[in-house]
């Protein structure tokens, strides 16, 4: 077998490397869905936007470069690539839209919760976040008059360039209050380039999440905590909180699966994948102090990308299934407790605030 991608390698791979070990139904809980309206600075027709991949400003471009951002991700496209990547498996998915400053919140926001009205397998978040706050009142209304579980918290930055920021700073104290009042999810994007294990940063959320222990706050990409060396510095700040879970969007290494899998309670991790960047062919690996992504050709220059068609890959939505199986082997687990990575823990974490 030569390294190049056959024809229909990703069903064979599904079938053999991942069904068996997968139960009926899977919920994907960190996807992005979003329009081209959307975009500050979008002309219809008028901004060269024809190969789906060049945006409007030199600014928002650069911004791509740090993540596979395309013009649109409409839930139907969501839909269709978990259909893909999960052929026979009923498929469910958390929404929401594009948390960032170039992106208009409002309507990213009405559409995230449109296409949860629409798709009843769908569930929205609202990103919510300090610089976008307006009043109390119109937290509430907002808040209740759509199908909102809680909200992705709003990233004040492009790509890479973190500002000095902690958890505290992120979301209003009405914001937070209100969380922890109606018991809303909370999911996070930790900020900085330490990641979970700078001490400002988890002494941070460690302190939000015990001051409002009603909010169920969720580290997307556990705590940022790519390789396994991260997560070894970062995992004390939160392990013994019982409000706060993992999403395991775009972790790889079944290493960092297994780390905490063994200690914390394994029903507060989230499969997750951050489509549609893992809806590409590829795998996120780790090269001496940074991850990298390994992706088949077809998709836009990024930083730590690397393309080539020297290899067999499939989604990377799969490998990240892949390092969840594995990592719960690793890490002792049964097959029950493994299956409910995939379905049951971020179900009953959906029921848990819908009464
Ligand atoms: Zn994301």
């Amino acid at each position: 077998m030569s390294g190049k991608t056959p024809e229909g390698f990703s069903n064979t791979f599904f079938e053999k490397e991942l069904k068996p070990y997968l139960p009926e139904k899977i919920l994907d809980f960190h996807t992005h869905i979003w329009e081209p309206s959307h975009w500050y600075g979008y002309v219809e027709g008028k901004t060269g936007l024809s190969d789906n991949t060049a945006l409007a400003s030199a600014e928002v471009r650069e911004h791509q470069k740090y993540m596979a951002t395309t013009i649109s991700y409409r839930a139907e496209d969501l839909i269709a690539d978990a259909a893909a990547a999960f052929p026979g498996l009923e498929t469910h998915a958390v929404v929401f839209g594009q948390p960032t400053p170039k992106c208009d919140h409002n309507k990213t926001n009405a559409y995230a919760a449109a296409s949860a009205e629409k798709y009843e397998n769908l569930y929205a978040l609202r990103i919510t976040g300090t610089p976008l706050a307006t009043t109390p009142e119109a937290l509430r209304r907002e808040m209740t008059e759509h199908p909102y579980y809680g909200y992705k918290v709003y990233l004040n930055w492009l790509g890479d360039q973190y500002p000095p920021l902690i958890f505290d700073e992120m979301l209003t104290e009405d914001e937070f209050r209100y969380a922890d009042e109606n018991g809303l999810i909370v999911l996070l994007h930790v900020p900085r380039a330490g990641r979970l294990a700078d001490p400002e940063v988890g002494e941070s959320v460690r302190r939000m999440a015990l001051r409002y222990p009603g909010m169920k706050l969720v580290l997307a990409h556990c705590g940022r905590c790519y390789r396994y060396e991260e997560i070894r510095g970062a995992l004390h700040f939160v392990s013994d909180l019982d409000n706060v879970w993992f999403d395991c969007s775009m972790v790889m290494d079944p290493a960092v699966m297994a780390y905490i899998l063994q200690r914390k309670d394994p029903r507060k991790m989230l499969f997750a994948t951050d489509c549609p960047v893992a809806a590409m062919r590829g795998r996120r690996v780790t090269v001496a102090d940074h991850w990298v992504d390994l992706v088949l050709p077809g998709y836009p220059e990024s930083h730590y990308r690397v393309i080539s068609d020297n290899m067999r890959a499939s989604f990377m939505i799969h490998e990240i299934a892949k390092a969840a199986i594995i990592g719960a082997e690793l890490a002792g687990l049964t097959k029950e407790e493994m299956q409910r990575i995939f379905f049951a823990n971020g179900m009953e974490l959906l029921l848990s605030v819908r009464k």
